[in-house]
């Protein structure tokens, strides 16, 4: 570690910069990336020196075993420019945890933290030009981890390539979601890799998201696999009401933890709300929207990091969630980690984690 908190990384910078051609007032999510990517390979029990090297297309074997076995896992977290032009990542260590609970759970290598976070870091430095300054824009980062060995064999690989790529985002209206209790298909079941951010539970789930989608909803409400009874999460954000003063969140092996889930945790209980991490029924659900005793839901994930629940369809009938606009808490914690994240207040929690 260098005492910037980077690490010694080769660099191949490229020559050709696409910074110019990017319209940061109309940016698509996940459409345009940044200039440069960090790439390491890990070959006989061991990470390879890695390289920062112009983004660019990769060339693979048709046997790469990710294709066919899905050994693939990945993260996404954000960057951020201050006014001033300090640049901070949101809690990449929470990231680096659950890519490695979801490497060791995929029979895949762990990734160390000088290359998981030096790299990041050095990579942001790098391309720093790329990450907006307009508040409600960052930069998202793309973590990911995936089996090469070009084989056809069932076996865990004996090769991985760790790459982290980049783009610019722009703030994000959080338009209220309709989401459709799902009670048909599962995601994730006991035992399973639920809590894993893998890429086969994102396949898993275009199928029947369309199927909704198709019925005028936004996204799913999943619910376990046994019965269909208790609610899960949503699309791929996690899921949060709020009952009195106390915040209510499924909890379950079975989901994938989210660190804006987390986030909003820590937050509620130091604000002196009650947290609540337990199983949530679709009918208790039902039954505090219908009573008014639930009155704030909302969706929470690094992409929009909150979105408000208008609507919650169930066996055919749709039940009406409060106004968004009039929701106390939702719209104090997305001010307050906006607030946070663009160093407009003290971070008293100490989750920013700043680069150079
Ligand atoms: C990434 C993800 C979330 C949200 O996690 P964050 O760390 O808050 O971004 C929730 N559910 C699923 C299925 C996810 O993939």
């Amino acid at each position: 570690m260098s005492e910037a908190g980077t690490t010694a990384i080769r660099v191949e910078q490229t020559q050709q910069s696409r910074l110019s051609q990017v319209d940061f007032n109309d940016l698509k999510f996940g459409k345009i990336l940044s200039d440069h990517m960090l790439v390491a390979d890990y070959a006989d029990g061991q990470w390879e020196e890695p390289s920062i090297v112009p983004y660019g297309n990769l060339s693979l074997s048709p046997a790469t075993s990710a294709i066919h076995y899905g050994q693939s896992i990945f993260e996404g977290l954000k960057a951020y420019k201050f006014a001033d032009g300090t640049v901070s990542v949101f809690r990449p260590d929470q990231n680096l945890n659950r890519f490695n609970k979801s490497a060791s759970r995929l029979e895949m290598p762990e990734v160390p933290e000088e290359l998981f976070i030096g790299g990041i870091k050095t990579l942001l430095d790098i391309d720093r030009a790329w990450i907006p300054q307009l508040e409600g824009s960052s930069l998202y980062i793309r973590p990911f981890m995936f089996a090469t060995e070009a084989a056809l064999g069932v076996h865990p690989s004996d090769s991985y390539k760790f790459i982290v790529i980049t783009g610019p985002v722009g703030a994000y209206y959080n338009k209220p979601l309709r989401l459709k209790v799902e009670t048909h298909f599962t995601r994730a079941a006991q035992g399973g890799v639920g809590f894993s951010k893998n890429a086969g539970n994102y396949a898993l789930s275009l199928h029947p998201t369309r199927l909704a989608q198709e019925e005028g909803f936004d996204q799913l409400m999943w619910t376990d696999a046994i019965e269909h009874k208790y609610v899960e999460e949503a699309g791929t954000a996690n899921l949060l009401f709020r009952v009195g003063d106390t915040i209510i969140t499924p909890s379950s092996d079975t989901i994938l933890h989210g660190i804006t889930r987390r986030t909003i945790i820590e937050i509620a209980r130091h604000w002196g709300y009650q947290a609540e991490e337990r199983k949530v029924s679709v009918q208790e659900l039902i039954e505090g929207i219908e009573n008014g005793s639930v009155t704030e839901a909302f969706a929470a994930g690094t992409a929009a990091t909150l979105t408000p629940i208008s609507e919650i369809g169930y066996e055919g009938k749709i039940y009406t969630l409060p106004d968004p606009e009039k929701r106390e808490f939702s719209n104090k914690v997305l001010q307050y980690l906006n607030d946070l994240r663009y160093g407009h207040i003290a971070d008293e929690f100490g989750w920013n984690v700043i680069v150079g």
